[in-house]
Order: C-alpha cells, then sequence, then structure tokens
C-alpha cells in the first residue's frame, strides 16, 4: 500500500515517514499543497494524508481538487484546529477522516487500518489465497499450519499480490504500490523480492501460489 503524506512541518512529515515505512507501506512526502496536489495526480497512492495548514494551496483546496479530478486515493486529514466548523469543512470538502494533532502514532495506524478496511468491504481483516492467509491486523502470515515470517517489504509486496488475486500485476503496478518515488523502475529489485517470497511462501510445497506471466508481470492464484 502506497501513502503520501502532504505536512509542511518536517519534524511531523518525517516521522510519520518513517514510521510508516517501518510498517511496510510506500511513502511520499509533499511539503507544500501544490506538491501534494501534484504527486496526488501524478502518483496510483491508496492512501493520502492531507494537512490542513499548508503553504501555496491549504488542505481544504487540495481536497476538493483532487475530488473533482476524481482522483479515488481515501484522504485522512491532519490538523491541529479541532473545532466543529474545521471539521464540516473539512468533511465537505470530500475528506473521509479527520485526525486532530497532535496523535498517537498508534492512532494514524489504527485509523489508516480502518480506512483501508472500509474501502475493502470484502475483506474485513483477512486475505485468504487456498491455504496462504494473511492478518491484515496482526501481520501474521501462514501457509497451511506454518509461520511465515516475512520482512516489512515482502508483507507489503505479498498483501498486494493477495489483494489483486487471480489478477495479472505488472511489474509498473507493484513499483507504484509497494515501492515509493525514489524506486528506480531500471532495477530487478522487484524480481529479487518476488523470489525471495517464492522461497517463504512457495518453496517446499506441492502447489505454487506465485506464477510468472511472461512479459507480463506476475500473478498469485491457486493452480
Ligand atoms: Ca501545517
Amino acid at each position: 500500500m502506497r501513502i503520501l503524506v502532504v505536512e509542511d512541518e518536517r519534524k511531523i512529515a518525517d516521522f510519520v515517514k518513517r514510521g510508516l515505512r517501518e510498517e511496510g507501506y510506500a511513502v511520499d512526502a509533499a511539503y507544500d499543497g501544490e506538491e501534494g496536489l501534484f504527486l496526488a495526480k501524478t502518483n496510483d497512492y491508496d492512501l493520502v494524508l492531507l494537512d490542513l495548514m499548508l503553504p501555496k494551496l491549504d488542505g481544504l483546496a487540495v481536497c476538493r481538487k483532487l475530488k473533482e479530478a476524481k482522483v479515488k486515493a481515501p484522504i485522512i486529514m491532519l490538523t491541529a484546529k479541532n473545532t466543529v466548523r474545521d471539521k464540516v469543512l473539512g468533511l465537505d470538502s470530500g475528506a473521509d477522516d479527520y485526525l486532530t494533532k497532535p496523535f498517537a502514532f498508534e492512532e494514524l495506524l489504527a485509523r489508516i487500518r480502518a480506512m483501508f478496511r472500509k474501502t475493502e468491504a470484502l475483506t474485513p481483516t483477512k486475505l485468504k489465497v487456498a491455504d496462504l492467509e494473511l492478518d491484515l491486523v496482526t501481520h501474521k502470515v501462514m501457509r497451511g499450519s506454518k509461520d511465515i515470517d516475512l520482512t516489512a517489504k515482502e508483507y507489503s509486496l505479498l498483501e498486494y499480490l493477495m489483494r489483486n488475486q487471480g489478477t495479472i500485476v505488472t511489474r509498473t503496478m507493484i513499483s507504484e504500490h509497494v515501492w515509493d518515488i525514489d524506486f528506480d523502475t531500471f532495477t530487478n529489485v522487484i524480481d529479487v523480492y518476488i523470489n525471495y517470497l517464492r522461497n517463504k511462501i512457495d518453496s517446499g510445497f506441492k502447489s505454487k501460489l506465485i506464477h510468472t506471466v511472461r512479459s507480463r508481470g506476475y500473478i498469485l492464484k491457486e493452480e
């Protein structure tokens, strides 16, 4: 899952970015409204964290413009203000949720997870393909009765493949949802990570779940 953080206070932006990356999310940051709007329209984010008070273009304007541009990523507004009027304005402008600063990082994580659950009503807390199971809350992964120990990046890649089970995902799609803007698409990092996952998910099991689709990408499905 790839998240955009739009926040002009660098300390907060960096703290949130670092924390979310540790959780396995791909994260980009923008430090003013115009940059945020540009990135959100250019890239395919799964979620936008948007500060209300921003230089160049404030959060409400960014939010409205994103909705006008039919950007589908849900938006969580971050704000130091906590008045009813601001909340109403934020929600009217199209924000999907609201978080008042200062917030505990755990609360931000809970809101993000809740937002992903809301947008994917069919997969409340667990993703399943054959005997492979991924718990979106605890990040626990099991194949049959075997515990699978994944790094944050491997988990993130597997989650993306499982959310798109039965569908071919290209390397571009993977790079856009699992890696951040600094990712060099000309490297073979994705293939390397797919191999890590194969070793952990498929190796030693009779039926393989991760399949290569020649010259197109990968697909996760039961054979
Ligand atoms: Ca601000």
